[in-house]
């Protein structure tokens, strides 16, 4: 949620905020802000609406021009999206940019009246910039934002400036993210990599608690107390070309575009000798062996990964598995012991409610494995182990190829799962992955027929609700189908197990709706075809994703999609989620939609 960026060099800083932050709007763009230090003094300006709205303002009130700032993208909790609401506030001498949320902000905000000041806006935010003010005396910030921490409650990553210092900045953060920038003579603040990635590479990740000053003479660090620390510098390993849109319109279509690429790339790190190898990571067989349960914990895209993994585990290596929400499963008092394996899957690694979830988990002794697309992320860190997903950074809200590489994995993990509880052969699980190894192929042939999603999606431009079933893998799939779908085109769909319809959605049926059939396991594919006709005989438009040589009796189907590969049923859906990820990308765009930045969400949800 939000981006926060800040910067200390020689350059231009209010080029350098913005540019930051254009990187970053994918975390919230509901509205937008820099403060920069101008002849020592500091000038803000900010805006309601997206960052463009910010770049008008910029060129019709004139831009900072200063060395020294912090810049903000927001995603509102508390208080609408309103001028007065963007970020950055000041109160008294400090003036901050926040991610996250302020729970105590309402006993704060009282205290801090009584102490007679006044606030300008509805934010939490507000009370973090009154309180540093609250505890700034004898021109000593650093005890100023540690007296702070102690009052905090909830979690923040704060970028400060305080007036007396025109060329300081200072930062800290708790349960949000927040990662220091080194160049050559120049520093920076962002929420996430790509923001200063064009300048350089490397970076410290400032802990929970822990303090950062950037002076032009360099940074230092220091921990809760304010006592100094050593912090080690890591070096990213994704480049600028990946953080940019390479001639294509949306992110959203690099990302499908890069699916191909990004699983080879996952299959090459985890495959050792023609079979998965999870020992490096501190997988073990025997530790697979051993599990009693498995759970998986996880959000949105990333639970309905979990849900493939789930048919995957449970029909190869015949272990239960149970897929939680995670913002469920924190708070369900869930039946967890030292027996089970929990999973935990989140593209950001900073989830709000699955790094709970993992807490909780780790609370009950169960062993933990973090599957996440962001190396040193929270939740990667705090696992007992991590599998980490090289789908580089993902830009657009709608995640695509962070699903497609989570995926991947998870069939890598079952078919490993399997070998080691003795339910498959060694030359079975080098013949499963020998399969899965043909799966970037079937993904790349869709995409080269992304012309027929096109016209699906033509069909479906001026609809208002729509349906996808199936069943297994298929209603898997429907559920993330359906998800994307729903996220950047706005329009109402809803995901059934094809055999559940009947038991009261299908009242919803009627003339001319479209019902995006998912119809690609052989298992039950009678079944499936007797339930599209039921609704083809209630008036359904069907759309089948199926097969190549799939048949059905005549007027069952109005338009198919046919996947032509020879991957086994298992993982045929991910050729066929690259097809319903076109299909969302396509009808967003025919809608007038940006399907890079939907309306109301962000990417990396670290609030609950
Ligand atoms: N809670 C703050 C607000 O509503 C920050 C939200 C954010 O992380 O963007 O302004």
């Amino acid at each position: 949620m939000c981006g926060i960026v800040g910067y200390l060099g020689k350059r231009d800083c209010t080029e350098v905020l913005m540019d930051g932050l254009e990187k970053l709007e994918y975390r919230g763009y509901d509205s937008a802000g820099i403060a920069v230090f101008e002849n020592g003094s500091i000038k803000t300006v900010k805006t309601r609406g997206k960052l463009s709205c910010m770049r008008e303002k910029l060129s019709k009130e004139g831009s900072p021009k200063g060395f020294c700032g912090i810049g903000h993208t927001r995603w509102a909790t508390h208080g609408e999206p309103s001028d007065i609401n963007s970020h950055p506030h000041s109160n008294g001498r400090v003036t901050i940019v926040h991610n996250g949320i302020i729970e105590n902000y309402t006993e704060l905000k009282a205290f801090l009246t009584e102490k007679g000041y006044t606030f300008v806006s509805q934010t939490d935010s507000e009370v973090a910039a009154c309180l540093l003010d609250y505890y700034y005396s004898e021109r000593n910030p650093l005890k100023a934002i540690t007296e702070t921490m102690k009052e905090l409650e909830g979690s923040f990553a704060l970028g400060i400036l305080f007036k007396d210092f025109p060329d300081r900045v200072y930062a800290v953060r708790k349960q949000s993210p927040l990662i220091v920038g080194e160049g050559e003579g120049e520093y920076f603040i962002a929420s996430d990599i790509p923001a200063f990635l064009k300048y350089t590479k490397n970076y410290v990740l400032l802990e929970d608690n822990e303090i950062v000053c950037m002076k032009s003479s360099g940074t230092s660090y220091f921990d809760v107390h304010g006592i100094p620390i050593k912090k080690e510098k890591q070096v990213a390993e994704w480049d600028v070309e990946q953080a940019q849109k390479c001639g294509f319109p949306h992110f959203m279509l690099k990302e499908i575009h890069e699916q191909p690429d990004v699983v080879n790339k996952t299959l090459e790190d985890i495959v050792k000798d023609g079979v998965p190898d999870f020992s490096e990571r501190g997988i073990s067989d025997e530790l697979l062996k051993n599990v009693g349960r498995v759970f998986i914990v996880a959000c949105g895209t990333a639970m309905h990964a979990g849900i493939i993994a789930k048919y995957a585990i449970e029909k190869l290596a015949r272990v239960p598995v149970t897929v939680e929400v995670a913002s469920e499963f924190r708070y369900m008092e869930p039946i967890v012991g030292e027996n089970d394996l929990v999973i935990l899957i989140s593209q950001s690694g900073e989830t709000a409610d699955t790094k709970a979830g993992l807490e909780l988990a780790k609370e009950k002794g169960a062993k933990t494995l973090a599957v996440v697309n962001v190396k040193y992320s929270a939740i990667a860190r705090a696992a007992d182990m991590c599998i980490h997903t090289l789908a580089g950074p993902e830009i657009a809200v709608a995640s695509t190829k962070a699903y497609m590489v989570q995926i991947t994995v998870m069939y890598l993990l079952a078919f490993r799962f399997a070998f080691a509880r003795g339910k498959i052969s060694l030359e079975e699980l080098k013949k499963l992955t020998e399969e899965l190894m043909l799966s970037p192929k079937a993904i790349s042939d869709v995409i080269e027929r992304k012309g027929e999603c096109q016209f699906i999606a033509s069909r479906l431009v001026n609809v208002e609700k729509l349906f996808f079933i199936g069943r297994g893998f298929d209603y898997a799939l429907s559920l993330e189908g359906s998800l994307k779908l729903k996220e950047i085109t706005y329009i109402h769909s809803e995901a059934y197990a094809a055999g559940e319809l009947k038991h009261g959605t299908i009242s919803l049926i009627e003339d001319n709706i479209p019902v995006i059939t998912v119809a690609t396991q052989e298992n039950i594919l009678a079944k499936t075809i007797s339930n599209m006709e039921e609704v083809k005989a209630r008036g359904a438009y069907i759309i089948a994703l199926c097969r190549k040589g799939t048949e059905f009796s005549e007027n069952t189907v109005d338009l198919r999609f046919d996947i032509d590969t020879e991957l086994p049923d298992m993982l045929v859906p991910l050729p066929t989620v690259c097809a319903l990820q076109l299909i969302a990308y396509y009808t967003s765009v025919l809608r007038g939609n940006d399907p890079d930045k939907p309306r109301n969400l962000a990417k990396s949800v670290t609030t609950e």
